[in-house]
């Protein structure tokens, strides 16, 4: 069975052709300026050289049409035709608390997906949209939408509440969602597979570390607690976002810089984490080269990010009442040892100890605690679109 899973952006629109069966990737690719002059498809075959298509895409059908085109291509394609296609898996950034599981997509799903478009306004428009291109150029192929805030639906209500008057909840849906879902749910599976114990017995915290961030709770398989909010701001330090600041600085700048919302909104998610603090980059491996060539914003960014990280690990751990296993995933947990050190360090005390050899291995599956350490830390290069063709796949078999 081969699954097609598409996660479609504003103007982008990024795709895998995964055989279940073998979980192999059969061919992967993304379509960049979707409406724009100068649009392109970039397709990468598997054991085939990358080929760039040159195209007018002036939507996202167009989009879909071109991917179709590539897959099947008697030189590049990987499949004969389209009707090897048995299933498309869709990723959902917001669910709301409508979904707390993936679900095939009918007309009724589709108008809950609207829903939520005030949650989500910049990313569930286009991923509609990227719904119905497929509707159209697969007709009668089931699809899938696999929601990021689906497994975070487990949290209860002390943990998803904010103290805001309770209307605010019934009204306007203003609670914590929490995001990177199909990440932190498949990063832990994985590790109750390497630890060879049923999940339902382990308490996880794993943390998602990359460009943007989260940490979660896992007890029992289930999220009790995440680190992101009502939007993907909250939680810790990021790239770009300013994580968990006290809320009156809102107002503050707004006054002080005479900035109207929506630009103190754009400075938070788009100017500020390690990037604002540092001046320097919002990626960690400028951050580590600038620090290390003794730029102290730099470093300081870098201390805020990791010190962030360890409170969040220290209060998962008390609210779950116990630890087993941390995870690293995602472009920063998976290679940096020098953050999964940092991060780390001063947690001895809860039983937490890693091999320093071992930390410096990067990108795979492992574990890096020593043999002694009663809290197994492990790396696990995280695969949300592997978890979305095996979520579409259980759905329509
Ligand atoms: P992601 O959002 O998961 O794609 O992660 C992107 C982030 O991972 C960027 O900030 C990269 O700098 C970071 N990253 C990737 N490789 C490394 C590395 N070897 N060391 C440190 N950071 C890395």
């Amino acid at each position: 069975m081969k699954i097609l899973v598409i996660n479609a952006g504003s103007s982008s629109l990024k795709y895998q052709l995964i055989d279940i069966e073998t979980e192999e990737v059969l061919a992967k690719g993304l379509c960049e300026r979707i409406g724009i002059d100068g649009s392109r498809l970039k397709h990468s075959p598997e054991g085939k050289d990358e080929v760039i298509i040159e195209k007018p895409m002036k939507d996202h059908s167009d989009a879909i049409k071109l991917v179709l085109e590539a897959l099947t291509d008697k030189e590049y394609g990987v499949i004969a035709d389209m009707s090897e296609i048995s299933a498309v898996g869709h990723r959902v950034v917001h669910g709301g608390e409508a979904f707390s599981k993936s679900v095939v997509i009918d007309d009724a799903v589709k108008k809950a997906i609207e829903e939520c478009i005030p949650l989500a306004p910049l990313h569930n428009p286009p991923n509609i949209i990227g719904v119905e291109a497929c509707e159209k150029s697969m007709p009668g192929v089931p699809q899938v939408a696999v929601f990021d805030t689906a497994f975070h639906q487990t949290m209860p209500p002390k943990a998803f509440m904010y103290a805001l008057p309770y209307e605010l909840y019934q009204n306007d849906k203003i609670r914590r969602y929490g995001f990177h879902g199909t990440s932190h749910k498949y990063v832990s599976s994985q590790a109750a597979e390497m630890l060879g114990k049923p999940i339902e017995e382990l308490k996880i915290i794993t943390c998602h570390l990359g460009n943007g961030s989260s940490i979660t709770a896992v007890d029992g398989g289930k999220s009790v607690d995440t680190s992101m909010g009502f939007t993907p701001l909250a939680g810790v330090v990021m790239g770009t976002r300013s994580g968990d600041i006290d809320p009156a600085i809102v107002k503050f700048i707004a006054d002080s810089e005479h900035m109207s919302l929506e630009k103190v909104d754009n400075l938070l998610n788009k100017e500020s984490g390690v990037l604002g603090v540092s001046g320097v980059s919002s990626d960690f491996r400028d951050l580590q080269a600038a620090a290390e060539s003794g730029n102290e914003r730099a470093a300081l960014a870098l201390e805020m990010f990791m010190y962030s990280v360890k409170k969040c690990i220290g209060e998962y751990a008390v609210a779950m009442g116990g630890l087993d296993a941390i995870v690293f995933t995602a472009g920063v947990g998976e290679n940096s040892g020098d953050v999964r050190r940092g991060v780390l360090e001063g947690t001895e005390f809860l039983g937490i100890k890693i091999d320093p050899e071992k930390n410096k291995l990067r990108g795979q599956k492992v574990e890096i605690s020593t043999p002694d350490s009663k809290v197994k830390v492990l790396i696990i290069p995280t695969n949300e679109e592997l978890m979305i063709a095996r979520e579409t796949a259980a759905l329509v078999k």
